[in-house]
């Protein structure tokens, strides 16, 4: 049996790009850039809760890292170290060296130096403190939304959840987009360099990790103000392309989770800045509706121009 110390030294300790003092001692030394502010999140994922224990470890590793990267994205702020607490059942070495190259392939990938962590034996349970940096007075809370702002969605909301449906045998998909929607549920691509570019451009934002509805909601709360979604302007259209039915398509564009892509709200004068952006990124962005004065009043329009509330949506894991 390897010791705890084999597997840190063996599996998690890589040489770092930008810590002065990284794996190894008591505590890590992290020097931020002059000017900067720390953005510090953490994100825990339980095997039964947030993924099935027999999940492929590198996906895991690459998703234990890319949704805690996701909340700095939110901010605005760049990624820059990590800390990871693992409890894991065994020492089983293979399932740990693939959940490190899913997890470094992430880190990498965002020039993420691992800084530290903890292992320990208990029920499979994957934890995350991510710590990154923005500008002081740059970072994109939740509560900057003003009414008459726009109302803005990145990339594709839905696949995650069709792809957790499709895992169920819920969907009767064909090969392909059974496997592009599998894939966007374990490797979820943080958007970084969206949330960079919209520290000039967007009021207020959060990435949707539970639900488009129910996430907006929080947005809603933090800001004061209501919003309509206008249903039409919503991406539906390539998740109905699949073949899934049309109303399972819907319901997991509003209210599935996992997608982690960003909602944001932004003035209607930086519209063409917007378009110009996504098209530099070559990520699709959707205008879906706009914030109203009416103290978190969420409506939707739906195609026929009639107003609805939504019924409840989101998860709550205590609900
Ligand atoms: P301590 O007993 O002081 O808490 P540990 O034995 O838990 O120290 O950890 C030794 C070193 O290994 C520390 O620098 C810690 O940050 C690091 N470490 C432990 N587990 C992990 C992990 N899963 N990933 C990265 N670093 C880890
Ligand atoms: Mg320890």
């Amino acid at each position: 049996m390897p010791s705890e110390f084999d597997l840190i030294r063996r599996h998690f300790t890589r040489p770092a790009r930008h810590t002065e003092l990284a794996v190894g001692d008591d505590a890590a030394l992290l020097a931020p850039r002059p000017g900067m502010r720390l953005a510090v999140s953490t994100d825990m994922l339980v095997a039964g809760t947030h993924f099935f224990a027999d999940t492929n470890p590198e996906g895991l590793g690459w998703k234990t890292l890319a949704v805690n990267v996701s909340d700095l994205a939110a901010m605005g702020a760049e990624p820059r170290w990590a800390f990871l607490a693992l409890a894991l059942p065994q020492a089983d070495e293979a399932w740990i060296a693939a959940f490190a190259r899913g997890f470094f392939a992430c880190a990498d990938a965002f020039a993420i130096d691992l800084a530290g962590g903890d292992t320990t034996r208990g029920p499979l349970t994957l934890s995350v403190t991510i710590v990154g940096e923005v500008p002081a007075g740059a970072a994109i809370t939740r509560g900057g939304a003003r009414a008459g702002d726009d109302l803005w969605i990145s990339g594709q909301p839905g696949r995650a959840a069709l792809g957790l449906a499709a895992l169920r045998g819920e969907t009767g998909l064909d090969a392909i987009h059974h496997a592009e929607f599998v894939n966007a549920l374990q490797r979820p691509q943080p958007r970084v360099a969206l949330g960079l570019a919209l520290r000039s451009l967007a009021s207020a934002m959060l990435d949707v990790s539970d639900g488009l509805l129910g996430d907006l909601r929080h947005l809603l709360e933090c800001s004061g103000t209501g919003a309509i979604v206008e249903v039409g302007a919503l991406p539906l259209a390539a998740l109905a392309a699949s073949g899934a039915d049309p109303a399972l398509c819907r319901r997991c564009l509003l209210a599935g989770g996992d997608d982690y892509e960003l909602l944001f709200a932004a003035a209607p004068r930086h519209r063409a800045e917007i378009d110009a952006l996504s098209a530099r990124l070559d990520l699709p962005l959707h205008r879906i509706g706009e914030f109203t004065p009416a103290r978190e009043r969420l409506l939707l329009r739906e195609a026929d121009g009639g107003l609805a509330t939504p019924a409840a949506c989101g998860y709550d894991h205590f609900a």
